[in-house]
């Protein structure tokens, strides 16, 4: 984000700007056939980060177009009463046209909403898939939705961003806030919004995570959420050599070296492009960055990528048929490729314990990037005791919170300088304890811990409970195609990363190993070449057959 001071200029020795990006994002404002009105509506004297914020953000795009037209108003200006404005800051889009307003500023990740955002206003329509339009076209009745974000999850912008399309494909029924939970607390609190992105619409929650852009229009038309989809009409064709599954460091990596050994690929990723990854605090020692955020990271991969190999993001893969060639279907389109990688990764593992999934997003959360910001002055617990638990126990505690570990043994197995680290940050640990039960009606108010070497068991009042206790391979597609496992519950593979069925390969934590960035990047690449290698020579032709 540009930084403009009080006369609306760059400072001198402030970030100037990336001039090939604005040169970009200008040419393409400069192809939009529509000029964007945005109307901000704040409280005067009570001028706040936020408004501040929404200000440099606007002027940052309008220095790169003449079609942005912004105008600020109190909250008690005619206009407010007109469109129906309370409460501010807030921005409103085109409201004479759509009823899409924005609490909070777009910091952070929620750059990118805004831009997409800015880029839809400007088209005039949603750009979504006929799938979805033909889902939406279902709804009869008015949708009011609400989408809880924050500027540090990686997740959101996708959520968000969807939702921002079926409120411009139906202005007539759809109607849509976006509240950043750090301007409105009040508002996340109301609807026990403790984790983002979550969405609601009429009041019934309908998203938990993001969704992928066809799940979130069901789950808007159905209005509770949906977790399948089956397309109804016949979608694009895609003919590729090589479907990689994951977006992840292994699948990206994959990309690039299939790319550059000559193979055209697609790579597919329903969620967060770059994994788990994405949703790290802090990586430590990936090679050439002694320390990056883990989303800094995902960024560099991603840009890398996408210099080699075409990605389909917010793409769910539904089914595979095997066959020669495979056929690959998503909630979007159809892929026909000679092989398929599966780059899949692995999700969180869970503690399995009562009240742990009734209140997740409810002060039970996964990921301490996305909700940390919630439990500012608040306390909480991680559970775990492996680099991940660490890494977020100390980016809680830098962020303001009062955060103990609770770990099941009496030495933990992160690595020597996160453990110097909690003890410098003074981050308290509790040893040799289990967290048998999470309760709490609306949200978590306190755990229920054993102690496992006296057997003794206490209560813990506690406004929220971060679980980081490993990960479990993501392995259903592969075990719905039939491919073999490991008795750990990997994919089995050769040392060219060939599954047990020919033309399906895997790489990355989907077949364990040492689950490091680095080394799924470097699995990443090892299943290209031998993918490539094996198509110019194929294992799964005999002698006899090949001609
Ligand atoms: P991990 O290393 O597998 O550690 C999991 C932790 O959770 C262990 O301490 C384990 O306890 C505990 N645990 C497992 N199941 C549990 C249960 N049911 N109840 C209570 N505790 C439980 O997982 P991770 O920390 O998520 O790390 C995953 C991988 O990512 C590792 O290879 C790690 O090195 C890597 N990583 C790297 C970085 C980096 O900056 N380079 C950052 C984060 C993660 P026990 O110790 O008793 O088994």
């Amino acid at each position: 984000m540009l930084e403009y001071n009080q006369q609306g200029q760059i400072p001198p020795g402030a970030p100037q700007p990336q001039p090939d990006y604005a040169n970009q994002i200008g040419e393409i404002f400069k192809k939009l056939p529509n000029d964007i009105h945005l109307f901000l509506f704040s409280n005067p004297g009570l001028d706040d980060v936020f408004s501040q914020s929404i200000r440099q953000a606007v002027r940052a795009f309008r220095d790169l177009t003449s079609k942005i037209i912004f105008r600020e108003y109190a909250v008690d200006h005619e206009l407010a009463r007109k469109w129906n404005v309370d409460a501010g800051p807030v921005l409103l889009f085109e409201p004479d046209k759509y009823n899409i307003r924005w609490y909070g500023g777009p910091l952070g990740e929620e750059g990118r909403t805004f831009l997409e955002l800015l880029i839809y206003l400007g088209l005039g329509k949603s750009s979504l898939s006929e799938q979805s339009v033909q889902v939406l076209s279902k709804i009869q009745e008015s949708r009011q939705v609400k989408v809880f974000v924050s500027p540090t999850c990686p997740y959101c912008p996708q959520q968000a961003v969807n939702a921002i399309k079926a409120a411009i494909e139906r202005p007539d029924l759809i109607s849509l806030e976006l509240i950043d939970i750090q301007c409105r607390p009040d508002l996340a609190d109301q609807y026990a919004a403790h984790s983002v992105p979550q969405a609601f619409a009429n009041e019934a929650l309908i998203g938990m995570g993001a969704q992928t852009e066809e799940l979130l229009m069901a789950s808007l038309e159905k209005l509770e959420p949906q977790t399948v989809f089956i397309p109804e009409i016949e979608s694009e064709l895609v003919e590729v050599d090589l479907v990689i599954v994951g977006g992840g460091p292994a699948g990206l990596t994959a990309g690039i070296y299939a790319a550059r050994s000559g193979l055209n690929a697609a790579v597919i990723e329903k969620g967060a492009l770059g994994g788990q990854v994405a949703l790290t605090p802090t990586v430590e020692n990936y090679p050439g960055l002694t320390q990056v955020g883990g989303k800094t990271l995902v960024d560099i991969m991603v840009t890398h990528a996408l210099e080699y190999t075409t990605i389909f993001p917010g793409e769910e893969v539904i089914d595979i048929k095997i066959g020669s060639p495979f056929e690959v279907k998503t909630s979007r389109r159809r892929f026909l490729t000679k092989t398929i990688l599966l780059a899949t990764g692995a999700s969180h593992r869970h503690l399995g314990v009562p009240g742990e999934s009734r209140l997740s997003g409810r002060g039970v959360s996964y990921c301490a990037t996305c909700d940390g910001m919630l439990f500012q002055g608040k306390k909480l617990i991680v559970v775990g005791g492996g680099n991940s638990a660490a890494t977020e126990a100390l980016y809680l505690k830098n962020i303001g919170i009062d955060v103990t570990l609770v770990h099941r043994r009496d030495s933990l197995r992160a690595q020597e300088f996160l453990v110097k680290n909690l003890t410098e940050n003074r981050v308290p640990i509790l040893w040799n304890t289990e967290v048998i039960e999470i309760n709490g009606e609306e949200r978590v108010t306190e755990v229920l811990l054993l102690n496992n070497q006296t057997g003794e068991t206490s209560t813990l009042p506690i406004d929220g409970v971060f679980i980081a206790i490993g990960y479990e391979p993501a392995v259903a597609l592969a075990e719905k195609l039939g491919v073999e496992l490991t008795e750990d519950g990997f994919i089995r593979k050769d040392e060219n990363h060939r599954s047990t069925i020919p033309g399906i390969y895997s790489a990355g934590d989907v077949e364990g190993g040492y689950k490091q960035i680095v080394t799924a990047a470097g699995q990443g690449s090892e299943a290209a070449m031998s993918i490539f290698e094996d198509l110019i020579n194929p294992y799964w032709i005999k002698p006899e057959e090949g001609s």
